[in-house]
């Protein structure tokens, strides 16, 4: 996680891993992406009930869910406190110690898209509460909601 002693680099242009040089930093070309966010697992969502939170949740912003592995996980957007203008640690020598243990190996550096699932609206987790759960699962209004869209639409 943003591994600068002090907090001196400057944001470079992004390189690829693999054209690191000996002796750089991997975190020198980053903006700091794992120090943006906080994220724990949850329990897997199974009754409309679970995904009802899980919209509300999202409804607020600044939040995501994501799927790896088959553990559920949200994931909240914040900024650390520490993190500097220059994407460095304000407080590399105090920092906690899952920071310390994070490494530049497998970190979400070059990896935008690297979930098996990603649901960033409301919309999405409802959308899939809808396609997995069957009919009778799911919330009064949601079947309601169903029912009417199903209507046809009489004018005149
Ligand atoms: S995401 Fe990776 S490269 Fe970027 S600051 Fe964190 S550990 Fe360093
Ligand atoms: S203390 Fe904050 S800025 Fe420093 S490495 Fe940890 S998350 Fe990043």
């Amino acid at each position: 996680m943003s591994t600068t002693e002090t907090s001196t680099f400057k944001a470079r242009t992004p390189i690829a891993r693999e054209d690191l040089k000996e002796g750089e930093n991997l975190c020198e070309y980053c903006t700091a992406k794992c120090c943006r966010y906080y994220a724990f697992p949850i329990d897997t969502p199974k009754k409309w009930k679970d995904f009802d939170y899980m919209r509300w949740y999202l409804l607020h912003g600044k939040a995501a869910f994501f799927v790896e592995d088959g553990t559920w996980f949200i994931m909240v957007y914040a900024d650390c406190k520490h993190l500097q203008a220059d994407n460095g640690c304000g407080t590399y020598e105090t920092r906690p110690q899952i920071c310390r243990e994070y490494t530049t190996k497998d970190c979400e550096y070059d990896n935008d898209s690297g979930y098996d699932q990603l649901f960033e609206c409301p919309e999405q987790i409802e959308e899939y509460a809808e396609a997995i759960l069957p009919p009778k699962k799911r919330s009064p209004w949601v079947r309601e909601r169903a029912a009417g869209l199903s209507l046809p639409v009489v004018s005149g």
